[in-house]
């Protein structure tokens, strides 16, 4: 039977942290029940350095029920690092995982869903939000602006999909081989591919407590997005470089017009041409150490360069006979 261990990070949530634990054992129970995992499956609460009551619930909740149990942060690493930190800890028996914010946004009720499909013979099952009403107007927009830009940036992410999701042992072992600092999970498995599925709900307003992110976390997870996934930011300079080159040999042209035809002040048009002229020059160069910069920024990713999903070469040999 497949031990599930479903990751739950959490900062300062004690308000929520109850009913989020007695709802989510509910779920395991029921499918430990209907045999769809084993009863040895465990929800995982990550404490990421909340200094409330957090980590003393998860201590009092694993005293007495079987199914809770959690690693306590030295400090706040923020949301992505508290998530790897429970997937490194789970990995060591998990066959199957999920995570999920602990305030319930996400419809705990798609777990069983999540599972099925793993049933099924999906390595990844995304959880996608296939409403918004409960975000506001500008948490909605700038979503929309992000997942845009993303795209437009040759990044593959899902949109509506945030942290809620499935995972099986071996995509969570080539996951864990990422070794990243900055890390955008949501970016990520789509790089470690294998089969994937999705599975829609509606997300909720929050149960209690308030949002951990406020504007400026949300648009640093944003920023890291970009920047760790895209190259095209710093190849645009040397683009815009060309084109003040080219722009500024019209300039060039006009300035001569101007001056052969005594229009000009005395070093105007030298002024002129060369502002233009020097400022692509720069950009142009700029452009090329960014183009190293970016080669740079690849090599010391140091991401897997291939993922093997089945292997029918490196099989174990059956054992020599010995004469
Ligand atoms: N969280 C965390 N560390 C942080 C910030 C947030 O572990 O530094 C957790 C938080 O407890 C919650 C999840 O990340 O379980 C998502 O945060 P939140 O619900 O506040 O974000 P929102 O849904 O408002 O975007
Ligand atoms: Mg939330």
């Amino acid at each position: 039977m497949d031990k599930l261990v479903i990751v739950i990070p959490a900062y300062f949530e004690e308000e929520v942290l109850d009913s989020t634990i007695s709802t989510l054992t509910q779920i395991l129970e029921q499918l430990s029940e209907e045999k769809k995992i084993s009863g040895g499956s465990t929800l995982l609460v990550v404490n990421d350095g909340s200094t409330d009551q957090t980590w003393s619930i998860i201590e009092n909740y694993h005293k007495s029920n079987h199914f809770v149990s959690g690693i306590n942060l030295s400090r706040n690493y923020g949301h992505q690092n508290a998530l790897w930190a429970g997937m490194t800890a789970a990995s060591v028996d998990a066959d199957l995982l999920i995570t999920i914010d602990a305030d319930l946004q996400d419809d705990p009720k798609s777990i069983i869903e999540m599972v099925d499909k793993y049933h099924a013979g999906y390595d990844v099952v995304y959880g996608v939000r296939n409403n918004r009403e409960s975000d506001t107007f500008f948490k909605r927009a700038s979503a929309n602006l992000f997942y845009k830009l993303m795209n437009k940036l040759g990044v593959n992410i899902i949109p509506n999909h945030a942290d809620f999701r499935l995972i099986d042992r071996r995509v969570l072992k080539q996951l864990l081989q990422f070794p990243e600092r900055n890390l955008f999970l949501r970016g990520m498995l789509p790089l470690v591919g294998f089969s994937s599925t999705k599975v829609f709900y509606k997300r909720r307003a929050r149960q209690a407590g308030k949002s951990k992110y406020p504007l400026h976390k949300m648009l640093l997870l944003a920023w890291d997005g970009i920047t760790s996934f895209s190259e095209v930011p710093i190849r645009s300079i040397i683009v815009f470089g060309f084109l003040l080159v080219f722009l500024s040999a019209f300039y060039v042209l006009y300035g001569l017009i101007r001056w052969a035809t005594g229009h000009t002040e005395t070093g105007w048009t030298s002024l002129m041409v060369s502002i233009w002229l020097l400022g692509g020059i720069q950009l142009i160069v700029i452009g090329i150490v960014g183009e190293y910069i970016g080669k740079i920024f690849k090599e010391v990713k140091r991401r897997p360069r291939f993922i093997i999903q089945d292997d029918l070469y490196t099989k174990p040999k059956p054992p020599r006979m010995k004469n």
